[in-house]
């Protein structure tokens, strides 16, 4: 049976595209072994705060909980809690160029935002490729933006297994099936981020009713003045039915203004995030639940990434 792991940022901004795009899809596919990992590694790649990061860890994985990922099918980890994966790491950095790493298109935009560049940055693509590989995982769900990343990974483990013999499974990027891809709501050309530089156009998984209400209030559309599906002409409108449907679950009937798109829009994210914040306040009540989640999920994959390590060293020419 395939095997998936989902990567998620340790951000206390989780919003809509995090659940529709990542989150649901992962609790819809929970039938096959699933690893859900918290990148509190990659956190560390720019300037931070590292009480705000502990903070964050916790925080997306009470909400993956909360979203309705089951930790006794799904591993819920952090990956620095996992020690094999900063072991995989540099071994992999033995296989990888620097002109492989030096031309991720992340690495050049961050690289380039001023200030002192970590060295982590440029090498982090291949900490995520040791986050894959150390599993086995044979599928890994992608957002475009991290395409660049596990093709790097596809190289790396394909190179490792041409010259020291077959090591690493060789995993492919999929877009899951039930993931629409969310737009900002203020500016519907590009997607909604934790990163926007405004939060107008984002809803986040925790925000209270009346915030939700009132960034869906002020979404952007156009003065068409029809509701209907057309994503090149009225990119606003067709990102607020396509959250509708989403959340909804189904079609949407008809609908005559752009006051009554907006008033069904927010009625059906409110009733998808209403459980979501409700699971999360009781979980965030007892946080030494989460850990010992986090502490479960480790003990799950822990045999099978020691293994993955044991077969690279051996194979690069290491002493066991
Ligand atoms: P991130 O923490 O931004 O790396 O995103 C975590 C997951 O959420 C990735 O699988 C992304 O592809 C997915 N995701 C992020 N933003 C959106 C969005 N606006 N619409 C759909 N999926 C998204």
């Amino acid at each position: 049976m395939t095997r998936r792991l989902t990567g998620f940022q340790p951000t206390g901004n989780l919003h809509l595209g995090n659940l529709i795009g990542a989150m649901r899809p992962l609790v819809a596919a929970q039938d096959r072994p699933s690893i859900a990992m918290i990148a509190d590694l990659h956190a560390l790649t720019m300037e931070h705060d590292p009480e705000t990061v502990r903070a964050n860890t916790l925080t997306v994985a009470t909400v993956l909980l909360a979203a309705g990922v089951d930790p006794q099918r799904t591993a819920i980890i952090a990956n620095s809690q996992v020690p094999e994966h900063t072991e995989l790491h540099y071994l992999l950095e033995c296989v990888t160029g620097y002109g492989e790493a030096a031309r991720m298109i992340q690495f050049k935009e961050k690289s380039g935002a001023g200030g002192t560049v970590r060295l982590s940055l440029l090498t982090y693509p291949v900490l995520m490729a040791a986050d894959i590989l150390v599993h086995d995982v044979d599928q890994v769900p992608v957002g475009e933006d991290q395409s660049q990343h596990l093709e790097l990974a596809r190289t790396i483990a394909t190179r490792f297994n041409a010259r020291y013999g077959a090591t690493f499974v060789v995993p492919e990027g999929i877009r899951p099936e039930s993931a629409a891809r969310i737009m900002d709501l203020a500016d519907p050309a590009r997607k909604m981020s934790k990163s926007a530089p405004s939060p107008a156009g984002r809803i986040g998984l925790l925000d209270p009713p009346e915030t939700i209400r009132k960034v869906i209030s002020r979404a952007v559309t156009d003065t068409a003045g029809v509701v209907r599906h057309d994503r090149e002409g009225q990119p606003g409108v067709t990102n607020l039915l396509e959250i509708l449907r989403a959340c909804s679950g189904r079609e949407p009937g008809e609908l005559t203004s752009y006051g009554a798109l907006k008033r069904e829009v927010t009625d059906a994210v409110e009733a998808v995030l209403a459980p979501i914040r409700a699971r999360y306040a009781e979980l965030s009540e007892d946080p030494s639940h989460v850990r010992e989640v986090l502490a479960k999920g480790k003990a799950s994959v822990q045999p099978r990434a020691t293994e993955t390590v044991r077969r690279t060293r051996a194979a690069i020419g290491l002493l066991d």
